[in-house]
């Protein structure tokens, strides 16, 4: 295997609701230990593209993950295979403690020595879980439930993570935290996809992106290039980057 090898590859996907086509023929890959940020206004389609990776949503086209297609694996299946999903909406148990949230995350590998480690690997990736241990997943910050919702779906010991927009709502310095984690994660071997509005941060820290606009991808590249391109700093970190002149 090549050091480039993809862990996920992604030809020509569409995703319809009914008549509508909101994913269009979509090309992707994410190579192993890499982070990929996918880019985008609102209703590009981005957390279509994710919902259908993951199997929520059914689509045509080619998924490879892991070097298995994709065609009939069901969303269990996807997970079992290292792939999970933090969506957007952060989807919380909140009647529940944080620790019975994190343990209901890795329900598949309960009993595990495999489980104990990762939980115990939580608490020391998110100190201010660790805190919060007891507490009511209901009563924690937006960051706070931002974590959690990573923390509980690295409990199924993912080869890719996908987050939905992980800094939707947050203020920069939590933002900032986040996405040091995010770093951390990709440094200890997960490979990372991340959809995000936040142009500037998730191009500095990603390898690599993609730009969707109506459902396509309308450009594409090295995160370096792309923090340079003329129509990505004209659309997406324009105004910030005169604000901040
Ligand atoms: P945002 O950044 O606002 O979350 P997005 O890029 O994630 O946007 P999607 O949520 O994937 O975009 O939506 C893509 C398109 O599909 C939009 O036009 C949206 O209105 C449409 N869409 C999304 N969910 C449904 C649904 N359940 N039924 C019909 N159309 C939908």
């Amino acid at each position: 295997m090549s050091l480039s090898a993809s862990l996920l590859e992604v030809e020509r996907l569409s995703v319809a609701y009914g008549r509508v086509e909101a994913v269009r023929e979509i090309s992707l890959s994410v190579p192993e230990g890499a982070i990929v940020t996918i880019l985008g206004p609102n209703g590009a389609g981005k957390t279509t593209l994710l919902n259908a990776l993951m199997g929520i949503l059914p689509a045509r086209g080619r998924v490879r993950f892991a070097g298995r297609d994709l065609a009939i694996r069901t969303i269990e299946g996807r997970v079992a295979d290292g792939m999970s999903l933090v969506p957007e909406k952060r989807e919380l148990f909140v009647s529940m403690t944080v620790e019975d949230n994190l343990r209901l995350g890795g329900f598949r590998r309960r009993g595990t020595a495999a489980f104990d480690e990762t939980l115990h690997r939580m608490w020391r990736v998110f100190p201010r879980l660790a805190e919060r241990r007891t507490q009511l997943a209901g009563t924690l910050s937006g960051g706070e439930r931002q974590m959690l919702a990573m923390a509980r779906a690295l409990m199924s010991g993912p080869k890719l993570l996908m987050l939905d927009e992980p800094s939707l709502g947050l203020a920069p310095l939590i933002v900032r935290e986040i996405f040091r984690i995010v770093a951390e994660l990709r440094d200890a071997g997960v490979s990372i996809l991340l959809v995000e509005q936040n142009a500037r941060a998730a191009l500095e820290l990603a390898d690599s992106g993609y730009v969707l606009e109506n459902g396509e991808v309308v450009l594409q590249g090295p995160a370096v290039d792309l923090r340079g391109d003329e129509r990505v700093v004209a659309t997406y970190l324009g105004i910030r980057a005169a604000a901040g002149a």
